[in-house]
């Protein structure tokens, strides 16, 4: 287990801001880590995720173990080697996924049929350690049981103490000294729970500390008072790090309570169906008003796509299916995700946190819709976000970046 330095480089209340000395290189927090489930962040290449300043890079253990099965990684050297990517790594340990399939669970690990082809397969804290050290992570995460919404007290207790004795498992049977591991905390939603469980795997011991079993369907509020019932509990001389959360609101309420770290799919999810988050709010790409604005889908976003292409060619190329809309559209979700976690980090170092938490509740309301189905299914208009021009106030596009529309007036943060 590597043992990388963390340092605290200020605070705001319990927000934090912070740098992990990881072996490639190092981190500024709080971050969000894009999702490569398959060993790619889908429809992205690393050329272009690594413009958009992602710092981590998340890779799935249970469907890589599957296809194309981990030795395969391992040939190249690990998932750097394969996936051609230059950031660090952390790996899930599989126990997500296997959770919401059927299964059996007993002391030694889980036994269920992989999804695609029925294959009968065994998960173990000491099989996901293997796997995950063949993979070659920089952040390995222990193996832990994830429980649905609505888990009874009586097998979230049960589970819980399971995943504490499969989690001093993991780190036994960990090896690789050049890989960090993480503990999760579990307890589902009783805060007395939450709090056991962060100092039991506090007591552990790891390099990081994750809270699991989160957006799980649970709504904004609920999350919300889980975190507050965790934090405090855990250590506070290493990350925290909040799996599977990645909504604007969500982001800046859990760093307000402790959290440096998060991961989630929506960003490239959305960006698949044309859902694009921009300064002052979320906007559907595939809105007939986009039809002719010569705008940039975030004129105050400095990524590849805004920096060369107008909203009406998003538009035109979501409307005829092809697939680099999807692409254009996940390059600037995660850059501008990446901008939105840098100029928190600022704030939080400039004393100007509340102000920033402020403007994301403006612009990102609780309520808002969560799920990109709902976005698109939706038959109102999201709010035409200020820097919009009038039709009549379109004028071509310059590739000049001189000659680009004058960006709303931003205040200093
Ligand atoms: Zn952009």
């Amino acid at each position: 287990m590597y043992h990388f330095p963390f340092r605290i480089d200020g605070t705001a209340g319990q927000a934090r801001a912070t740098t992990l000395s990881l072996l490639r290189g190092e981190v500024k927090t709080p971050l969000f880590m894009p999702v490569g489930t398959q060993g790619a962040v889908r429809a992205v290449s690393p050329l272009h995720l690594e413009q958009t300043g992602a710092q981590i890079v998340l890779a799935n253990t249970y469907h890589l173990s599957q296809r194309p099965g981990a030795e395969l990684v391992a040939k190249h050297g690990g998932l750097h080697g394969f996936m051609k990517v230059e950031a660090p790594i952390l790996t899930d340990s599989g126990g997500f996924q296997v959770f919401s399939l059927e299964k059996t669970v007993d002391e030694d690990g889980v036994h269920f049929r992989y999804e695609v082809d029925g294959k009968p397969t065994f998960l173990s804290p000491e099989r996901s350690m293997e796997l995950q050290e063949q993979l070659g992570s920089d952040i390995a995460m222990a193996f832990d049981e994830c429980l649905a919404f609505g888990t009874d007290r009586a097998y979230t207790e049960e589970a819980m103490a399971r995943t504490h004795r499969w989690e001093a498992r993991s780190k036994a049977a960990h090896t690789r000294p050049d890989q960090s591991l993480f503990g999760i905390v579990q307890g589902g939603f009783w805060p007395d729970l939450r709090k056991a469980s962060a100092e039991a795997v506090a007591e552990i011991g790891f390099d990081g500390y994750a809270i699991g079993g989160l957006s799980v369907g649970e709504g904004h509020q609920k999350m919300i008072e889980v975190i507050e019932a965790t934090t405090p509990h855990m250590p506070t001389d290493r990350p925290r790090y909040l799996m599977g959360v990645g909504r604007p609101l969500d982001l800046v309420e859990a760093v307000a309570r402790g959290v440096d770290m998060f991961d989630c799919v929506i960003q490239t999810r959305h960006a698949r169906s044309g859902v694009m988050y921009t300064t002052p709010g979320r906007i559907r790409i595939t809105d007939r008003r986009f039809r002719n604005d010569m705008y940039a889908p975030d004129t105050a976003c400095d990524c590849y796509t805004c920096k060369n292409f107008t909203r009406a060619y998003l538009h035109h190329l979501f409307r005829v299916g092809e697939i680099l809309g999807a692409t254009l559209a996940s390059i600037h979700n995660i850059h501008w995700t990446q901008a939105f976690m840098g100029k928190m980090r600022q704030s939080i170092l400039d004393g100007t946190f509340e102000e920033f938490r402020a403007q994301v509740h403006q612009a990102y309301p609780e309520g808002a819709p969560s799920d990109p189905e709902g976005v698109l299914t939706s038959d109102a208009d999201s709010p035409s976000p200020p820097n919009r021009p009038r039709q009549q106030d379109a004028r071509p596009r310059k590739q000049d970046a001189r000659a680009r529309p004058p960006k709303p007036a931003r205040k200093k943060r």
